[in-house]
């Protein structure tokens, strides 16, 4: 029985070497070298792959996303029926993303953007001296992403508040759930960090509405999915200067087209989706791990819940 591997050609070699390195009686196939369909019993992919193409495999058992993020493979047509999708849960994965977000919230409350723009004008003036105390991080999602970047922003000093679906408990962190809690969380927050998962629920949760209720002179931060933000909403409220900025790492589409207002927009910080890059050799393991269990009938390691989708 084999393993289906379909994501960008330079990856896929990195892959197979991390999944044989770990188990060297796996059978790698690399699409489209698939081999007979009836063969094919996993399936790890990105969103390249087409999901009506994972139909063809009768025998297949399981699918593993190669990022943490599922909803590309979520998307209609979707996985087959019946078929379990695991996620990535990865510690060099939660890692690089907490060091994004911090190199994000360090640059705006230490006035970057400000300070880049004197030196463009040769200006020397310093700016009143920012207070860590009483900066409010508020962060969209406290799953392993949030709560692990909550953590380093709460060790510089910064007040940290999360918003998560289910009522939580992190230490050092003020939790709030429900529409009521993110009402309550936007309004104290000075630096708002989205990285939940983009859902139906979820969509378009960084509007108009939401910007409006951040104090003024808020920041914005997006590491999960550009369809979290709506686009013109948030360039609207940096120009009417009610946000002081944004630092986005992900854009609906990607790559952003050339001549969006991002690009050259002065009050916003852009990376190309890599803020958190998934690194096979580190990934690795769970996913061999989940072939095993699915062979075995053992449970899977993150399973998406399908019913939430995340
Ligand atoms: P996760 O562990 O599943 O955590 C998701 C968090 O969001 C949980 O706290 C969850 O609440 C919360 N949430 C989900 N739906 C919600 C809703 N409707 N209202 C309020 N809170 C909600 O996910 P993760 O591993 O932290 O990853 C988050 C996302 O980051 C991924 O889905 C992916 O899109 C993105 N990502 C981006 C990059 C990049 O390079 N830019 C890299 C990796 C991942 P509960 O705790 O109550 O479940």
């Amino acid at each position: 029985m084999a393993v289906l591997l379909s994501m960008k050609p330079h990856l896929m070699a990195a892959w197979r070497d991390a999944m044989l390195a770990l188990d060297p009686t796996l059978d790698i196939r690399m699409f489209p070298d698939t081999g007979a369909p009836e063969a094919i019993e996993a399936a790890v992919c990105w969103s390249s792959h087409d999901m009506a193409e994972l139909r063809r495999y009768p025998n297949l058992k399981l699918i593993c996303s190669m990022g943490a993020g599922v909803d590309h493979l979520l998307r209609p047509p979707g996985p087959p029926p019946g078929i379990p999708v695991a996620r990535l849960v990865d510690t060099m994965l939660t890692t690089q993303m907490g060091e994004w977000v911090l190199l994000n919230v360090l640059r705006f409350h230490r006035q970057d953007l400000d300070y880049r723009a004197q030196q463009q004008a040769r200006v020397w003036d310093e700016l009143d001296a920012p207070v860590t105390a009483t900066r409010s991080v508020g962060i969209l999602g406290l799953g392993a992403l949030g709560s692990h970047a909550a953590g380093m922003i709460r060790a510089v000093g910064f007040p940290v508040c999360g918003w998560s679906r289910r009522a939580k408990s992190l230490p050092g962190v003020t939790c709030f759930d429900g529409d009521a809690g993110l009402d309550a969380m936007v309004a104290q927050t000075d630096i708002l960090v989205c990285l939940l998962p983009l859902t139906p629920a979820t969509r378009g949760v960084i509007d108009a509405r939401l910007l409006a209720r951040l104090p003024t002179g808020a920041f914005v931060i997006n590491g999960a999915r550009g369809g979290h933000v709506v686009d013109a909403d948030l360039l609207a409220a940096i120009d009417a200067g009610h946000i002081a900025g944004a630092a986005l790492d992900v854009f609906e589409p990607e790559p952003l087209p050339t001549d969006h207002r991002y690009w050259s927009h002065p009050r916003v910080v852009m990376t190309p989706h890599a803020a958190s890059i998934t690194i096979p050799a580190s990934a690795a393991p769970q996913v061999v791990e989940n072939i095993r269990r699915a062979r075995t009938g053992e449970p899977l390691l993150n399973l998406v819940d399908f019913s939430t989708g995340y």
